[in-house]
């Protein structure tokens, strides 16, 4: 199913929203229509926090996709090269930073036109509580500041991988000690904030924060994941990995019989050919095919055309090439034509091990 749906484009980025945040939507639209104002704001100031990270990201030459909304905050979906520690200081300061010149913005237009505004964080929160009623316009110029404030306070203040926070103290650790002993460092802090985040939440039944806490303990432990691979699989060949051992069949074979083949000759993967051109398909492709309908369905109809790594491609590459496509097995060229298959098990086994002797 498909879990994001696309709103618009802005600047060459998709922007999008996560199934949650429609859900989220869903559920004020039930109860409340000033909640449904509000979370319009919401949505309209990550989109533009997210925006700042991007448009600082390409301009630093790196490609930003789509920005992916969820109602604890937003994702860019950048191309993942490891990015010098620079960069990332700016890239992940620039969205907090909007949300404060906003909010500056926001205080000077108040001065100087006489806007309706309530100054205070309590007043606030006891109009979203509905205890306190206000007009329209005080609750939205109201709504639009002290959102963007908390936006900004929250991404900029908690140093947790992989909040803002967290990438800017990362970033400037790795300024000054390298890249993956900084993010050693920034990842157990992200850990004892999290674990305060968990307990926190707990005590107070807030389940925003719960989901936080969670996303900011496994995004960390990712990230340090991330930090390692590039480091550790740089350098290692990734012609040991090559899995020689493949099937041709016609692209035609339905798949209950590619399959039976499979199993037959100890394979994991297939390459179809019509004419000069070859498609894969593995077993993880396979897989995602009902069983019910393998007998009817041909390779064809799932195969992939997928452009050939090389055997001296360092291995950190061939995993953002892996993900990107969202494929678990890439075909590999050599100087006489196809010379296997990678597949991103096999990476994340030697990975394992190399972690092991590492730590
Ligand atoms: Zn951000």
């Amino acid at each position: 199913m498909q879990s994001n749906w696309k709103l618009f484009s802005i600047f060459g980025i998709d922007i999008e929203l996560h199934i949650t945040f429609i859900l989220f939507i869903l559920l004020f639209v039930f109860l409340d229509v000033d909640f449904l104002l509000i979370l319009l704001l919401l949505f309209t100031s990550i989109t533009l926090h997210e925006l700042s990270h991007s448009l600082v990201a390409k301009h630093n030459g790196i490609k930003v996709k789509r920005i992916v909304l969820l109602p604890i905050g937003g994702m860019a979906a950048m191309d993942e090269a490891q990015l010098k520690p620079y960069p990332e200081f700016k890239m992940a300061i620039a969205g907090p930073l909007f949300n404060y010149v906003l909010c500056i913005a926001i205080a000077l237009a108040v001065q100087a036109l006489n806007l309706p505004f309530m100054v205070s964080w309590s007043d606030w929160n006891l109009v979203l509580e509905g205890t306190l009623s206000v007009p329209l316009a005080t609750l939205l110029v109201s709504s639009t500041f002290w959102l963007n404030w908390l936006l900004g306070t929250f991404n900029l203040f908690l140093p947790a991988i992989p909040l803002d926070g967290g990438r800017v103290f990362r970033s400037a650790l790795a300024m000054v000690t390298d890249y993956v002993n900084a993010t050693r460092i920034a990842t157990t802090v992200s850990t004892v904030i999290s674990l305060f985040l968990f307990l926190y939440s707990l005590i107070t039944f807030n389940i925003i924060l719960l989901i936080i806490a969670v996303f900011v303990y496994f995004g960390a432990v990712s990230e340090l994941d991330y930090a390692l691979s590039n480091k550790l699989l740089a350098h290692f060949p990734l012609s040991k990995l090559i899995r020689k051992r493949y099937l041709v069949l016609p692209p035609e074979t339905k798949l209950d019989t590619a399959l039976a083949e499979m199993i037959a000759s100890h394979t994991l993967v297939i390459f179809t050919k019509t004419g000069k051109s070859m498609e894969l398909v593995s077993l993880y492709d396979i897989r995602r095919v009902p069983k019910s309908k393998w007998k009817a369905t041909p390779l064809s109809s799932i195969a992939r055309k997928l452009r050939p790594v090389r055997p001296s491609d360092p291995i950190p590459k061939v995993l953002r090439l892996m993900a990107k496509s969202g494929v678990e097995a890439l075909p590999v060229r050599g100087k006489r034509g196809l010379a296997g298959v990678i597949f991103r098990d096999d990476i994340s086994h030697v990975f394992e091990v190399l972690k092991m002797s590492n730590t």
